[in-house]
């Protein structure tokens, strides 16, 4: 049985103030919600605060990216290493913001996926095509390809320590959803690559998170959807009663 896992990716937003005053609402908010894994993805500068009040709590921290090397010449990143020494469980890899903006392709988020997976941390693998390629009737060919890259040399214990998060792009901060049979037929699309690609197990306990534009008025029934097993969370994360009423969905 694979338990719901719900990740807010709060992008490039929330100062210190803000991060503790979210954090502290939605762990007093998750305590009871023990039938959910929950993160959240606070900006780099914000990882050591949203830890020190999220120690023992319901919440785990995740990172919004991160530099496929341990330590080094490496001006301006973070490696999965130093993400584990500040509390991280979770890296955010391959998010559309990531390929689209600073030109991340499938090798290079590959060899994020086992750094992160080596230093004993869950990759959080994100994929998605455009609305471009959904009209030109060529999604599920970018996802296999995207699927394929993200996941070269992974082998199927290494799995463990994958969730793949589906987020097609043009519901990204647009307030346009896929719909839950759009969501589900491509999550057990992806679900069926992996049994392909790895075996029944593997695709079986794979967690397979939904990410765009996820609000408290959609998200039961998303999860209503057999093969969706969670959500990764952009705008409606920033707001503590939106964020709370996500991980309290009701499978309608
Ligand atoms: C995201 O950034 O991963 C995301 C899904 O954003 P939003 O929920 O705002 O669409």
């Amino acid at each position: 049985m694979r338990r719901p896992l719900i990740v807010g990716n709060w992008k490039l937003h929330k100062t210190l103030g803000e991060t503790l005053e979210l954090v502290n609402a939605i762990k007093t908010g998750s305590e009871n919600s023990t039938e959910v894994d929950i993160a959240v993805a606070p900006v780099f500068t914000a990882l050591s605060v949203a830890r020190a009040t999220l120690a023992e709590s319901r919440v785990g921290l995740a990172a919004q990216n991160c530099y496929p090397e341990k330590q080094g010449a490496f001006t301006g990143e973070v490696s999965p290493a130093l993400l584990k020494d500040i509390g991280c469980l979770f890296v955010i890899l391959g998010h559309s913001e990531r390929r689209q903006l600073f030109g991340e392709d499938g090798a290079f988020i590959n060899r994020k996926v086992h750094a992160v997976i080596k230093e004993g941390l869950v990759a959080i693998l994100c994929i998605g095509e455009t609305l471009a390629q959904r009209e030109a009737g060529t999604t599920f060919d970018i996802l296999a390809t995207q699927l394929r890259e993200g996941l070269q040399k992974i082998s199927a214990e290494d799995m463990k320590q994958v969730v793949i998060a589906y987020e097609p792009v043009w519901a990204i901060g647009t307030g346009k959803t896929a719909t839950p049979e759009q969501a589900e037929e491509v999550h057990a699309f992806i679900r069926s690559l992996l049994a392909s690609t790895f075996d029944a197990g593997v695709a079986q306990s794979t967690r397979i998170l939904y990410g765009g534009s996820v609000k408290p008025d959609n998200v039961d029934n998303l999860m209503a959807q057999p093969d969706l097993d969670g959500a990764l969370v952009g705008g409606a994360s920033l707001k503590s009663a939106d964020f709370l009423r996500i991980i309290n969905f009701q499978k309608s």
